[in-house]
């Protein structure tokens, strides 16, 4: 089937009146590395704009086999039975590498995907993790402006993925399952400490038992930690992806209590503010980046003054100066983000 071509005000009358088809389309054109489509795409997204930032946010990262898909299939069908409506979108580092990511190579979430209130979009692939960011924030606010009010963003631990997440949602939860005090001894710290809970999945049959005694694991390491959000406490809980058992309360008695005390609080106005701005400079970091090891006159003269700095014939420093001169005097062009 041949696509007719939409005009920028198509996109956004279609995004705005939920139709999911072109919003697949409009993020298409985010996700494309094209300059046109570039140009466009910003023009949706500024449009679309005012109508953004009414959803809940959700993060969730733990290792594979964690259970992330499946207790973001149950929670998300559940939602979108109550009448909600749900997007789940997925970033996904690995899809940036042709090797092939470790989300989106599943058959994922069959269930949540025949739901009519359910948006499913996997890990945009290509391009650099910085890409893949924006492309992801942007796709977060088309989702919010087609009116979805639930945003739930997967992602595995790899690299700054969590990092990365944690940066473009409200509330982030981390799924860990059951283990020895060892193990969670060994569990990165820095990840315990961006999350607004910990849900010790799996916790059905033989399992429950050794669930809950890791549930207590995870509250003794918690009290030494950072807290993620001010004025939260970050816990640990349990729940069965499986049997579903736990998940709503969960989600009624943790999630939307964040939520509602966040927004009440003013905490999740200012964090909301925060991701915002320092996205920009994180783009604009990343942008420069690109235009100095892109720049001609860089790239010629790189491999000269490597040389004289490794023979100490220049000093680092001297070494940078002159290759931010030449940077600065070079004619720039270019669209690299
Ligand atoms: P992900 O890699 O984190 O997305 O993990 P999956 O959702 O794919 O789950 C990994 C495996 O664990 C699958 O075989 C699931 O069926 C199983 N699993 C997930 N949640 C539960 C649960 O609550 N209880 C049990 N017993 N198995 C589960």
């Amino acid at each position: 089937v041949k696509q007719v071509k939409l005009t920028v005000d198509d996109y956004v009358k279609g995004i705005l009146a939920g139709n999911r088809m072109i919003l697949s389309r409009a993020i298409t054109l985010i996700e494309s590395n094209a300059s046109v489509h570039f140009a466009m795409a910003q023009e949706v997204i500024q449009k679309i704009l005012p109508y953004t930032g009414k959803s809940m946010r959700i993060g969730i990262t733990g290792v594979p086999g964690a259970g992330k898909s499946t207790l973001i299939e149950a929670l998300g069908t559940k939602l979108c039975q109550q009448g909600h409506k749900v997007a789940v979108l997925a970033v996904d580092p690995s899809s940036t590498v042709t090797r092939g990511s470790i989300l989106g190579d599943k058959t994922r979430m069959e269930q949540l995907s025949r739901e009519p209130n359910a948006f499913i979009r996997p890990s945009p692939s290509g391009g650099t993790l910085g890409g893949l960011t924006r492309k992801s924030r942007e796709t977060l606010l088309l989702c919010e402006a087609a009116g979805y009010d639930t945003i739930l963003v997967e992602t595995v631990g790899v690299g700054q993925s969590e990092t990365t997440v944690r940066s473009m949602v409200d509330f982030f939860l981390l799924v860990v399952l059951t283990g020895a005090g060892d193990e969670l001894q060994g569990m990165k710290k820095g990840v315990m400490e961006l999350a607004d809970a910990i849900l010790v999945n799996k916790a059905d049959g033989d399992n429950k038992q050794r669930a809950l005694v890791t549930r207590a694991e995870y509250e003794r390491i918690l009290q030494f930690l950072r807290q993620a959000t001010e004025h939260w406490t970050t816990h640990a809980y349990t729940c069965s992806a499986y049997t579903g058992e736990g998940i709503m309360d969960f989600w009624q008695n943790v999630v939307k209590v964040f939520m509602k005390q966040g927004f009440a609080n003013g905490v999740l106005k200012e964090r909301r503010k925060q991701q915002t701005i320092s996205w920009v400079y994180t783009m604009i970091e990343e942008h420069l980046h690109n235009l100095f090891y892109r720049c001609p006159e860089i790239i010629k003269s790189k491999g000269e003054i490597e040389e004289d700095v490794i023979n100490g014939k220049l000093s680092a420093t001297l070494a940078v100066q002159q290759l931010i001169d030449k940077f600065a005097n070079a004619d720039i062009n270019e669209n690299s983000l």
